[in-house]
């Protein structure tokens, strides 16, 4: 079997509403992590399962902001001063989120495919998740996710 992806929640939701974007990039981010290693195996195979983590995951793992497992890095809150400017707890506030949305927790799996089936359902609970957010960043995250699950529903059905 494939090697499965430890996951946080928000990150694969980021990775589907790229594809929705049409801005996906599978060049080398000058932070170094997985990002685009990670959504080039989401693409191949949608059959790859997933293991989600609040945490550190496997695009966090050779990441420059990784320091002894925690992310140092910062945020932009110039058009978002309702949330941290510290990227570890939003990512921590979100990811749970996520993960009470979905019924799901901690070191459960789903594939690919499954995840993206059961985020279908919520495509109008995103406020939920993001609740800070202006309604136009939401309308267009709203947008970029719809387009993307289209798109891996007909690429893979
Ligand atoms: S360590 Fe922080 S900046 Fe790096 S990939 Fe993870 S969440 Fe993003």
């Amino acid at each position: 079997m494939e090697t499965a992806i430890i996951i946080k929640p928000h990150h694969f939701v980021d990775i589907i509403s790229s594809l929705g974007s049409r801005k996906l990039s599978l060049e080398p981010h000058p932070y170094g992590h997985a990002v685009a290693k990670v959504t080039a195996l989401i693409l191949t195979s949608p059959e790859r399962h997933l293991v989600l983590t609040p945490g550190a995951d496997d695009i966090c793992r050779p990441c420059s902001h990784l320091i002894h497992g925690v992310c140092n890095d910062t945020i932009d809150t110039s058009w978002r001063p309702l949330i941290s400017p510290s990227k570890y707890l939003w990512n921590l506030t979100i990811d749970w989120r996520w993960f009470h949305l979905l019924g799901l927790k901690p070191g459960d799996s789903l594939t690919v495919f499954e995840f993206c089936q059961l985020l279908e359902p919520h495509l109008n609970d995103l406020p939920v998740v993001y609740e800070e957010l202006p309604a136009e960043r939401l309308a267009q995250r709203f947008q970029y996710l719809k387009n993307g699950l289209k798109f891996v529903r007909d690429r893979y059905t």
